[in-house]
Formats: C-alpha cells, sequence, structure tokens
C-alpha cells in the first residue's frame, strides 16, 4: 500500500521519494526519486545493468571497518615524528591494505653511526646514518 505523495509534497516534506500513481515510460507503477525523477524500479534495474560509481549509494564504504581513523592516506599508517625521546619508542608504519593490517617498517629515534647525533629515521633497521652524513656515506662506498 502506497500513498499519493506529489512531487511537490515530496520536496515540501523533504522525503527522497514521491508516488504519483502513474506508470514510467516502462509502465513500473512505482515510487520515483525527487532527484532525478525516475522510477525506483527504473533505478534498480539501471544500477544493476552499469553500476555507475556516482550512483547516490555507499554501500561499499559502508561495509568498511572504520577501524583506520588514523591517516589513511595511501593505504599506510604513518606515525608522526614526535620529540627526541632518547632513541627508545618505537612506532610501526602499517599497511592498511592488508588484512590484518601489517608493519611494514618502524620509524623513531636513532643516533646516527657516523656522527652520533640523533635524528628521525623514518626506517630504523635500515636508515642508521643521518641525512648529513648520508651523502658523504654514498659518496665514500664508489
Ligand atoms: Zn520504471
Ligand atoms: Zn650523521
Amino acid at each position: 500500500m502506497t500513498t499519493l505523495v506529489t512531487l511537490e509534497d515530496a520536496k515540501r516534506q523533504g522525503l527522497v521519494r514521491y508516488f504519483t500513481g502513474e506508470p514510467c515510460k516502462h509502465g513500473h507503477v512505482a515510487e520515483r526519486y525527487v532527484n532525478g525523477r525516475q522510477c525506483v524500479v527504473c533505478d534498480r534495474e539501471w544500477n544493476k545493468a552499469s553500476r555507475q560509481p556516482n550512483a547516490p549509494k555507499a554501500a561499499r564504504v559502508a561495509r568498511e571497518p572504520v577501524m583506520a581513523s588514523a591517516s589513511k592516506a595511501y593505504g599506510f599508517s604513518e606515525p608522526k615524528p614526535w620529540e627526541w625521546d632518547g632513541g627508545k619508542r618505537r612506532e610501526p608504519v602499517l599497511d592498511m591494505d592488508r588484512h590484518p593490517p601489517v608493519a611494514v617498517r618502524h620509524v623513531g629515534w636513532r643516533c646516527c653511526m657516523r656522527c652520533a647525533k640523533p635524528f628521525f629515521s623514518e626506517d630504523v633497521k635500515a636508515l642508521r646514518i643521518c641525512d648529513g652524513c648520508k651523502g658523504a656515506s654514498t659518496a665514500n662506498l664508489g
């Protein structure tokens, strides 16, 4: 049982759909969307046939767990650099595209192997030399 709601009434009440009782051009006697005035049956069929990315539904997004509240720029959750802590603290950089997320590397403060100056390393395992010494070391390696 569907009650008749004119387009004007629907707009006034802020409804998404209205119902005139008249069939659409494809013969569906169904509700229609205020936005676009397409009948809901047509809309459903049409969505099924061609999965429009700009369809008003956000079903896929809604299904994603909202656990990645951290910076989820490019699937990596990277901790923000913090104040010098003596080189003890290590924070993982998580690959949020994996389920469950995998730590791809760890960031943290450490002392440069060359000049012993503390610096914030983007990868505490691989990056052990400060930026200042890095240029010199690569030059020396050759
Ligand atoms: Zn229709
Ligand atoms: Zn250094």
